[in-house]
């Protein structure tokens, strides 16, 4: 299958999960997840009309993103160290991967020095795995008000890569638990966070069900990733 003929596939997908959930598909933004895989097969997204991409490694997409078109958007999907803040800020639009107060305050320190505002997502370990990085649950909560304090920082919303299913619908609880959290951020502080960012290649559906405003697909779209990275 061409990348072209999955992203449309993919779009049919998010406009019927949307009729089943009664929800307009202009709420959910699609973003193709370009990691490891070649500037080339960006631009082959980007014809079909793809203007949002995701990548996980700082490096990654500094040498990726200037041999793509200018007119896409990136955010940063993956872990980030702070000895990449100032990169990241570079090279991104939003860090979708903010996963503690220290690691916002540099990036509030790099945005600050670069001129900049900087959309950021918090990274929520909604299942509380050991192995993953994200901010527990009951920690966001706490942290809320000082990382609204940082002046180039804005708080778009929240983030989460539940644990694996087969089976999405073992996800669903999950997504509902974000979406959640989601609510009690905004009556803490008192304003709407427009973005929760959560489904993959094999849940999205279930995310969108479940209120996601932002899918981020990388498999359905590009194929499995070479072993790799660019
Ligand atoms: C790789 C990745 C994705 C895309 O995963 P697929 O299963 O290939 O769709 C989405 N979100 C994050 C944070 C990722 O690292």
């Amino acid at each position: 299958m061409s990348i072209e003929s999955n992203i449309a596939s993919i779009r049919q997908r998010i406009g019927q999960a949307c009729e089943r959930a009664r929800r307009d598909p202009a709420e959910v933004s699609l973003m193709a997840v370009s990691k490891f895989h070649p500037a080339q097969a960006v631009c082959e997204a980007a014809e079909a009309g793809i203007t949002l991409f995701g990548e996980n490694r700082v490096q990654e997409g500094k040498l990726k993103i200037p041999q793509c078109p200018s007119s896409l958007h990136w955010h940063l999907i993956g872990h980030l160290q702070s000895n990449k803040c100032r990169d990241a800020v570079h090279c991104f639009e939003m860090v979708q991967s903010v996963d503690s107060y220290a690691l916002a305050e540099e990036l509030n320190r790099m945005a600050e020095k670069q001129y900049k505002s900087l959309p950021v997502l918090l990274e929520v370990n909604i299942a509380g795995e050991a192995t993953k990085f994200g901010y527990k649950p009951e920690e966001v909560l706490n942290d809320l008000e000082r990382l609204n304090t940082l002046s180039r920082l804005e708080i778009h919303g929240l983030m989460a890569i539940p644990p694996w299913a087969a089976d999405p619908e073992k996800t669903r609880p999950m997504f509902r638990r974000l979406a959640d959290l989601k609510k009690q951020c905004e009556d803490q502080l008192g304003a709407p966070l427009p973005v929760l960012s959560m489904g993959m290649s094999d849940d999205f559906e279930v995310a969108i069900e479940e209120g996601s405003t932002l899918v981020r697909i990388g498999t359905a779209i590009f194929g499995a990733r070479p072993k790799k990275g660019v």
